[in-house]
């Protein structure tokens, strides 16, 4: 069998023609949905990119790979040193080639992340451009489409695709996106009511702050396809343009990559997968166009599954599955699906029942967590989400929050006093996850502690962005953040060097000498 895997960094599943978005954007996409299983509750397990794509690929939850995070000792990919790769843990790419796929991969991701053992999935590991990511997905087409060409001929072989449309900076010309702003409305949600309160939300794009990045306050630089903030109506329309007409972009170089195959005769017998390594959120908790948090836009996934010879033929109703799963399922299914043995050490379990068709059982819950820019962990059942915050980094994040998604999928009222019994089943069931994969003898650490008292501050510092937000009129939320975080500020420990602690150490040394020295003039 040959397989693409076709990772599109941040596409959000309901902006998908496939998904039933009532604008134009995937029309491609949508041609391979007709003969595959699309499934409508797929979530990573962990966010965002290189969580995501390290638990897809090792098998495991970050909270047993290690990296649940971007920077430090939130993102070590739990790997010893020795010969040859784990048996019991293999990465998927490895397990492939054990079993006689050739593997390859179009991809940027390892160098934008600095995740190398990535590589280590695949035989070949090419790079389009010398970008770190970013990449114009002509760029990734012009490469991958030469690789199928050189290999159309020959059987068994896996390659992935990284695409980075629609990831912002939305860079796409300009008339991908009037093409379609002028097919169809934004969605009415969020209001202009709604916008305004969003004003009181601070963090990196939240409304206000749209642009507000590492190397401070910016504006739009690409102006034609975002707003500088989120002040309207009017400029969330523009975002959601933007967002849209990059997905459409990538779209069409999908369909060209379809093409290459109907071309070179080989459509009808290479298995197709599309999904993402996150969502994004537009507006809801306040955050818009961004990936930082354990909420629903952010983790749910699109997951188009085409199968040559099993999906084919299935009746309609066998073409959507809506069983609760997660990233880490999908490499023991393509063992099962492939006849290979699932490795022992992987974490997630197969669905190649639903991919045949078949009647499948779901999940009570999954457990999702998040931890770049915040630090979450959050419960999804079927129609609620509860979210933990441990640390809030610099965004508005409450400590927890409650959410019934199927009834106010925009999360916009919190539940958490109303129903005080689903909170409580929600943190057990969170607690029981935890207790099952870092709280029984043989488990590790939970990576999520190894940096919790300094928190997700590599991308925006805290102390920075509360002096922004004073620059810019906003001191009562400046305070806001300071509060929420001087919860956080115990001495200082040795076992969290992520931000260099020795000047806070030396003034505090200092205060410790001055007291004493005061205390010795008293007793003199
Ligand atoms: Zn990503």
């Amino acid at each position: 069998m040959r397989i693409i895997y076709v990772d599109v960094d941040t596409l959000r599943a309901d902006h998908t023609t496939a998904y039933g978005y009532h604008r134009p954007t995937t029309p491609n996409l949508r041609r391979l949905a007709d003969k595959s299983v699309t499934f409508d509750r797929y979530y990573c397990s962990d966010s965002p990119c290189l969580p995501s794509r390290t638990a897809l690929t090792s098998g495991q939850f970050g909270i047993t790979n290690g990296v649940i995070g971007h920077f430090g000792q939130a993102a070590q990919f739990r790997l010893d040193a020795g010969h040859g790769p784990e048996p019991d843990r293999p990465l998927l790419g490895q397990r492939l080639g054990w079993g006689g796929y050739y593997t390859a991969a179009v991809s940027v991701f390892a160098e934008r992340h600095r995740a190398y053992f990535f590589h280590g999935n695949f035989r070949e590991s090419i790079r389009a451009t010398d970008r770190f990511g970013d990449e114009e997905a002509q760029d990734v087409n012009r490469v991958a489409i030469d690789w199928i060409r050189r290999h159309a001929d020959q059987d068994d072989w896996y390659l992935h695709l990284t695409y980075w449309e629609p990831h912002t900076d939305y860079t796409q010309p300009s008339e991908w996106t009037e093409r379609m702003a002028a097919s169809g409305p934004v969605q009415a949600w969020p209001d202009e009511e709604t916008i305004q309160a969003h004003t009181e939300v601070y963090g990196p794009r939240s409304a206000l702050d749209l642009h507000y990045s590492l190397t401070g306050p910016g504006r739009s630089p690409v102006p034609h396809n975002m707003p500088d903030a989120i002040r309207s109506r009017a400029d969330f329309e523009h975002l959601v343009n933007g967002f849209d007409g990059a997905i459409s972009y990538w779209d069409h170089h999908f369909g060209l990559l379809m093409a290459t195959l109907e071309e070179l005769g080989i459509a009808q017998d290479t298995a197709v997968i599309v999904s993402a390594d996150h969502g994004e959120s537009f507006g809801e908790m306040g955050s818009y166009a961004e990936h930082g948090l354990a909420n629903e836009p952010t983790h749910r996934l699109p997951l188009v599954v085409y199968w040559p010879g099993v999906t084919d033929d299935l009746p309609e109703q066998a073409r959507r599955n809506d069983a609760l799963l997660y990233n880490i399922d999908l490499a023991p299914t393509l063992c099962d699906l492939l006849g290979l043995s699932v490795p022992a050490g992987w974490q997630g379990e197969s669905f190649a029942r639903a991919v045949r068709g078949e009647e499948t059982e779901s999940r009570e819950y999954l457990v999702l967590g998040h931890g770049a820019h915040t630090y979450q962990r959050a419960v999804r059942t079927r129609d609620h989400l509860y979210i933990r915050t441990y640390h809030p980094g610099c965004f508005r994040a409450e400590w927890e929050q409650l959410f019934d998604v199927t009834g106010d999928p925009y999360l916009t009222r919190d539940l958490l006093d109303a129903e005080p019994e689903l909170a409580t089943r929600m943190r057990s069931h969170l607690s029981e996850w935890w207790h099952r994969y870092a709280g029984r003898p043989g488990c590790l650490p939970d990576p999520m502690q190894t940096t919790l008292q300094t928190g997700p501050t590599h991308y925006n510092d805290p102390v920075r962005y509360a002096q922004h937000l004073r620059d810019t009129g906003r001191s009562h939320l400046a305070e806001d953040l300071e509060e929420r975080l001087a919860t956080l500020n115990v001495p200082v420990s040795w076992h969290a060097p992520e931000i260099p602690q020795t000047p806070r150490l030396l003034g505090r040394w200092q205060q410790i000498r001055q007291e004493r020295a005061a205390h010795g003039e008293q007793h003199s």
